[in-house]
């Protein structure tokens, strides 16, 4: 009898499940795990004399770089974990999203317990194992939660049209507002509700006009917010993106704007009462930098002054909420940031008190974030028919987001979205990413990519995403610069 042969060595690639480290491992496949070990299994394996789990992301033979002898072995079979094809799935997002980091999306396709049938879930369910996947439906395409808020920034959308693609699947996009990227997407593969369907689902919407007020009267406490504020049987909602005291601030005796000493930057008033640099973080009491006065004129209120003006006006109490908040308070009337529209229920009015804000932030999405702040509104007081009402206001009663909803016809926000995103050559038409950190401007020279510096590193654009992730992901960073990669930003 002949002894059964050795089988050739087995080699695997493992990704370590450890943040931070990006590298990739080989160890020997032992003969008693050979059967159970496919390319996505979840292993343990020895590393700097720890254990710790990883990935097999490739099996092979020995590479002849690194001898058979000088590889340890697996040390133990996990579970099984993302398919093959999930895992190219990841590798298309990595370099996609400007990294060659694989953990991040092996992390989100390894979900507690195997799924057969049917998979809901927010942003990581599109990472869910589903075989014989059939079709995938995002519903609100246009909510910001669907991107990863960490780098590498990858957009559950973007996946969900890329995964559908590679397995045949339909892919369906749901949204109120839906994106230019969403639209772009769909060409003439459009779907929309009947004109009265679409006005139906609206809430009223209340333009006011700040233009029309008296210079010296334009409180951002506005009398039409007041008469809701004073029927004690409405509960009403006031949104202002700006916490704390005051955002800019100027002396009542010599008028100075108030900056900060060390970097010039305008400083704002925080909750205890004391100036505060948002540039540069540093405090000082509330004293004029140039005459010594401690009388003050607000220029712009934040969330807590505004909360006294709003309770004046009203009459009752008025609660403040902002992102910080842990416990809400019980009560009728609310302000606070927008983090507000996602704590209180059971609400009459919405009021956007300063939506120019939003309208006009140097975000190039900000037609579709503002737009997002009304739908996000409208579900909070309901439709029409209920009574539901949102109040904004605004110095551009014309802008086309406003219209939009005015109308209910979000369509006039897409039209002309996509003809200036197309004019500037911003996203779906071309590619952007933002690099911040001190080395930045070494790095996006080094990737030979078209660039602009901004005041924290640079933006750099790209014909399309595949070009600008390789670009990124392919250019080495600079040695112990600690850069952060947002591909597609949704803050710039
Ligand atoms: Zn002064
Ligand atoms: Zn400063």
């Amino acid at each position: 009898m002949n002894p059964a042969p050795t089988p050739a060595p087995l080699v695997a690639r493992v990704v370590p499940d450890l943040t931070g480290l990006d590298k990739q491992f080989d160890y020997l496949v032992p003969a008693s795990l050979r059967d159970r070990i496919a390319v996505g299994s979840l292993v343990r394996v020895p590393l700097h004399g720890r254990r710790i789990g990883g990935w097999v992301v490739a099996l092979g033979p020995p590479d002849e770089a690194m001898p058979v002898e000088r590889l340890v072995e697996i040390a133990k079979f996990s579970s099984v974990g993302p398919s093959a094809a999930m895992l190219e799935l990841a590798r298309w997002a990595a370099m996609r999203w400007g990294a060659h980091r694989l953990r991040p999306f092996l992390v989100a396709a390894s979900p507690p317990a195997m799924v057969v049938a049917v998979v809901v879930g927010g942003r990581s369910a599109v990472w869910a194992p589903c075989p014989h996947l059939h079709s995938v439906v995002v519903l609100d395409e246009h909510d910001e939660s669907l991107q990863e808020e960490r780098t590498p920034t990858w957009h559950a959308r973007d996946v969900a049209i890329e995964r559908a693609a590679r397995a045949g699947a339909a892919c369906v996009l749901v949204s109120p507002i839906p994106t230019a990227t969403a639209l772009r997407w769909a060409g003439d593969r459009v779907v929309e509700p009947s004109v009265s369907d679409a006005v139906a689902g609206w809430p009223f919407i209340d333009i006011f006009d700040r233009t029309d007020e008296e210079p010296w009267k334009r409180s951002l406490v506005s009398s039409a917010l007041i008469r809701h504020l004073r029927d004690a049987g409405q509960r009403v909602v006031c949104v202002i993106n700006t916490a704390g005291r005051a955002r800019l601030l100027a002396c009542r005796s010599c008028r100075a704007l108030q900056r900060c000493a060390r970097c010039d930057a305008a400083v704002s008033q925080s909750d205890d009462g004391r100036l505060l640099c948002r540039r540069c973080a540093t405090i000082r009491p509330l004293v004029c930098q140039q005459c010594g006065s401690s009388a003050m004129a607000v220029v712009k209120p934040g969330v807590t002054r505004l909360r006294e003006e709003l309770e004046a006006a009203a009459g009752r109490p008025v609660v403040s909420v902002t992102g910080d908040t842990a416990e809400l308070p019980i009560g009728d009337l609310y302000v606070g940031t927008e983090a507000v529209l996602h704590r209180v229920r059971g609400v009459d009015v919405v009021a956007f008190l300063d939506f120019d804000a939003e309208l006009f932030a140097p975000r190039y999405r900000a037609a579709e974030q503002a737009m997002a702040l009304l739908v996000r509104a409208g579900r909070l007081v309901g439709p029409r028919r209920g009574g539901g009402r949102v109040l904004v206001q605004t110095f551009a009663p014309q802008h086309e987001v406003l219209q939009a909803a005015l109308f209910a016809d979000p369509r006039r926000v897409a039209i002309s979205e996509l003809a200036r995103r197309r004019l500037l050559g911003l996203p779906p038409f071309r590619a952007l990413a933002a690099v911040e950190g001190a080395a930045a401007e070494e790095f996006v020279t080094a990737t030979g990519l078209e660039y602009a510096t901004t005041a924290k590193g640079a933006l750099v654009r790209a014909d399309t995403w595949e070009a600008l992730g390789q670009a990124l992901a392919d250019t080495p960073r600079p040695k112990g610069s600690r850069l952060r990669v947002e591909v597609d930003p949704p803050r710039q």
